[in-house]
């Protein structure tokens, strides 16, 4: 049966540049997509950008041009990383559209209608500076929870609250740093509050992932508990964003028309190649209807999003797939680590997208937990997996069949090709899963016989004997149909190698059908090498780049402000926990004296220090500190130690400590230094 299916990723913020965090999910996306369209099935993806809001009209306002004039240009941007990664959106469009503008107020229209709005004066935060009110963004100050420091207005990184502003513990503006004054202000509520039975319903009915549904049922409470406030979808001018319908001076809240965003980029699409918008957007629809997201949005795509499709008369969304968060290295993301990756620094540096996706592919499983770039496994397994293994199987055998056979192939028989064809349910049913980590396993399975094949055979050896030319046509024929097989298998996380392979054999588009019919006898072209080994170098490169580039964009802390929609946190905003006075005691810092300090051969970032903190012998650290230190005038300072790190054995020798030194994306690392009077081996607490 021919299933319709409209899938989106969530939008990115029309205000910062695409990163390998965003990546995961539009990656994902995509394999998902490609795959579903090799079944044969009928699938439409769109995505936006998602331009409304007061961190664009900032931004906008900073750089001295209009908000459309920021979004558009942010829109090209966009729109070339993601083609350049092979993300194939079926449209790609903006929030800010005629066709958003007019959904978003029928659908506000209707869920008014249905009683579903109400107006509230509320007091709000208000820059007495700036002279506008402070959305929630905007405003930070302590967690009323948890009290972590410099949390925004609407909910905490640390303890995951989520709350209003004016619950903020000693607040202040983001834009001015002026104390916020209250003040008060008609605000358009949707009435939440009214939807928890269909909500509890709605998310416990197998639209969620177990691990979100759970998430998602504890907000929205047992049958008689109110726990859901109403939503407040309302922001005062001046704002960037559409106009209430007679409500002069009152804006949509970003968060009302960005999901109506997917349906305003279909609508679009729908007049581009002659759709039917309803069909797939009625109540009852039978289209299916699939939300990709990371799971920071979850509160928006599994409560807000269908209440307000519910209640304006649409259908809901068919399934909402929550993703985890991209760690680099083992670790948050960093700028000054250069780990914050820019999709233009990888193409420029990586080039192959490719490798992003398959390495990408094969740590998705389909669940809500992080995923980590780790960059020496990303080299290794790229070379090991793609270069090694498939492209080794062509490359191994396709010579002969250009040399020997004059690039033709016999149709093809062995007990291998047949196990590859027997796998093919197994391989489409974790590609349906998203679990595209179990689907690369067993393929790589597959790739490992076909290898063990070809090594077995050794048709470099059959072809020195001029009597066994019919074996080597077999040998070399079975080895690309089942390099054929293995593309149709890679081909939605590999399209572009895909695409080589088709046109190196000869053959139509691959889908999945085609597993089942194989390569015929027929003429093929010349085989041309199609990737390329993955060098460390290149991977160095980019991190440096990435360093660099940092320097130079650190225009305001607001210019990558964190915006519900993006995927991760851009700001590198250390989740503080408390600990209590034994665990700070634990840390032995001593005042040390720098007795020598010098350049270590071949370290790019390191300078080696012997530090005098009053025992017998001087420790030796190695520091990652050259960047910001001529050596010469470290000798003779004081500084601060962890003297009882334990201690590491590094490529360069042992270090027996740790240098203490502050840093962030404005720059550093700067060591400290004790005030006069101070001497080696004191103690620091
Ligand atoms: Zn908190």
């Amino acid at each position: 049966m021919t299933r319709k299916l409209l899938v989106t990723s969530a939008l990115p913020y029309a205000n910062g540049s695409i990163h390998l965090g965003h990546l995961v999910e539009y990656i994902q996306t995509d394999i998902w997509v490609r795959f579903q369209k090799m079944q044969g099935h009928t699938v439409h993806y769109v995505c936006a950008d998602d331009t409304h809001g007061t961190p664009i009209m900032l931004r906008a306002e900073k750089e001295g041009i209009t908000p459309e004039a920021l979004i558009e240009k942010v829109h090209a941007e966009h729109s070339q990383d993601f083609a350049e990664f092979l993300v194939e959106f079926d449209n790609y469009y903006s929030t800010n559209s005629e066709e958003n503008r007019q959904l978003s107020g029928n659908i506000y229209r209707a869920l008014k209608a249905n009683g579903k709005i109400a107006t509230k004066t509320i007091e709000q935060y208000f820059d007495p500076v700036k002279n506008m009110f402070l959305p929630d963004r905007f405003i930070k100050g302590e967690c009323p929870k948890c009290k972590a420091k410099d949390q925004y207005g609407d909910n905490c990184e640390v303890c995951g609250a989520t709350y209003s502003p004016t619950d903020l513990v000693n607040p202040y503006s983001a834009v001015s740093g002026a104390t916020p004054i209250r003040k008060e202000t008609e605000h358009y509520f949707f009435k939440l509050s009214e939807c928890a039975d269909f909500l509890r319903d709605w998310t416990r009915s197998g639209t969620l992932q177990a691990e979100a549904a759970n998430k998602m049922s504890e907000w929205v409470g047992e049958a008689g508990e109110n726990k859901l406030s109403d939503w407040d979808i309302s922001r005062d001018a001046p704002y960037f964003g559409f106009e209430i319908p007679d409500a002069p001076g009152k804006y949509f809240y970003v968060w009302l028309d960005a999901p109506i965003g997917y349906m305003a980029s279909f609508k679009n699409l729908c007049s581009k190649i002659g759709l039917d918008f309803d069909e797939y957007w009625k109540k009852n629809s039978t289209t299916e209807l699939y939300h990709f997201i990371g799971k920071d949005i979850l509160y928006f795509h599994a409560l807000f999003w269908p209440a307000t499709l519910e209640y304006s008369g649409h259908r809901t969304p068919t399934n909402v797939f929550a993703h985890g968060f991209l760690t680099v290295n083992g670790e948050k993301m960093s700028k000054s680590r250069g780990t914050f990756i820019t999709a233009r620094s990888y193409l420029e540096h990586v080039k192959n997208p490719e490798y992003l996706r398959y390495y990408y592919a094969a740590k998705l499983n389909g669940s809500m937990e992080d995923i980590d770039l780790n960059l020496e496994d990303f080299v290794a397994r790229v070379n090991s997996d793609l270069v090694g293994k498939y492209i080794n199987i062509a490359s191994r055998t396709a010579g002969f069949i250009a040399k020997k056979f004059e690039n033709k192939v016999i149709s093809a028989q062995h007990a291998v090709i047949d196990d590859m064809r027997a796998a093919a349910p197994a391989i489409a049913e974790a590609y349906a899963a998203r679990d595209f980590a179990r689907a690369l396993r067993e393929i790589m399975k597959l790739t490992d016989a076909a290898n063990g094949y070809v090594a077995e055979k050794a048709p470099w050896v059959v072809a020195k004997d001029e009597s066994k030319t019919a074996e080597l046509h077999t040998i070399c024929s079975n080895a690309l149909e089942m390099f054929r097989l293995l593309t149709i298998y890679l081909k939605p996380v590999l399209p572009n190698i895909a695409e080589a392979v088709e046109a190196f054999l000869n053959i139509q588009p691959l889908l999945w059908t085609d597993v089942a019919l194989g390569l015929r006898a027929q003429t093929i072209q010349p085989y041309a090498h199609m990737v390329t080994r993955l060098e460390g170098k290149q991977i160095e490169a980019m991190v440096e780049a990435n360093k660099e580039s940092l320097q130079a964009t650190t225009s305001t802390p607001h210019s990558q402000a964190h915006h519900a929609q993006s995927q991760q946190a851009a700001t590198e905003v250390a989740a503080v926990e408390h600990i209590s006075i034994d665990d700070f005691t634990k840390v032995d810092l001593r005042i040390a004296k720098i007795v020598s300090a010098e350049h270590v051969e071949g370290a790019e970032k390191l300078l080696k220090l012997l530090l005098d903190i009053g025992e017998e012998k001087p420790r030796q650290v190695f520091a990652g500190i050259k960047s910001a230190y001529d050596p010469a005038t470290l000798v003779g300072r004081q500084t601060v130690m962890v003297a009882n790190l334990a201690p590491r054995k590094m490529k360069f020798g042992m270090s027996e400590g740790m240098v203490l030194a502050a840093s962030d994306e404005r720059g550093g690392p700067y060591i400290l230094s004790p005030d006069a009077g101070a001497h080696p081996g004191m103690r620091v607490k």
